[in-house]
């Protein structure tokens, strides 16, 4: 997949977030919660601080962006790394589709003004889309 040079690139979806997911599974969390940072502990374990959005920024550079909470209010939540495998490994079970490239068997390897977006197979399935966590 390329797009033409000199165009502004249609951005290809961004992958699921397992982190994101293993979040909301393990704390029921909205389902429009949102970690705004991300920070790795020691221990194998990773703190999300997020919190849903209060509406859209309605005019100034940020116009049409969600709005969030003040920092302070941010609910902090703990996860491990096993709980984000474990998200990936119940994708995989339920999809029959690789969790790296949910089945498309591409990775993006570059994004350019000057070359468009240029991918490469998907080094977790080699390129073809389908489960490689689950026998
Ligand atoms: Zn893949």
């Amino acid at each position: 997949m390329t797009t033409p040079p000199g165009s502004l690139p249609d951005l290809p979806p961004l992958p699921l977030d397992f982190h994101l997911l293993a979040a909301q599974h393990r704390y029921g969390l909205p389902t429009d919660w949102q970690w705004r940072t991300i920070t790795s502990l020691d221990g194998g374990f990773i703190e999300l601080a997020g919190a849903s959005p209060i509406g859209t920024y309605q005019r100034g550079k940020r116009k049409g962006l969600s709005k969030f909470p003040p920092k302070a209010s941010y609910r902090r939540v703990i996860i491990t790394h096993q709980n984000v495998a474990e998200a990936r490994h119940q994708y995989e079970a339920k999809t029959g589709m690789c969790s790296w490239c949910q089945g498309t068997g591409q990775q993006v390897a570059s994004i350019s003004i000057v070359n468009g977006i240029t991918c490469r197979p998907c080094p977790h399935c080699n390129g073809s889309g389908t489960a490689t966590l689950i026998p």
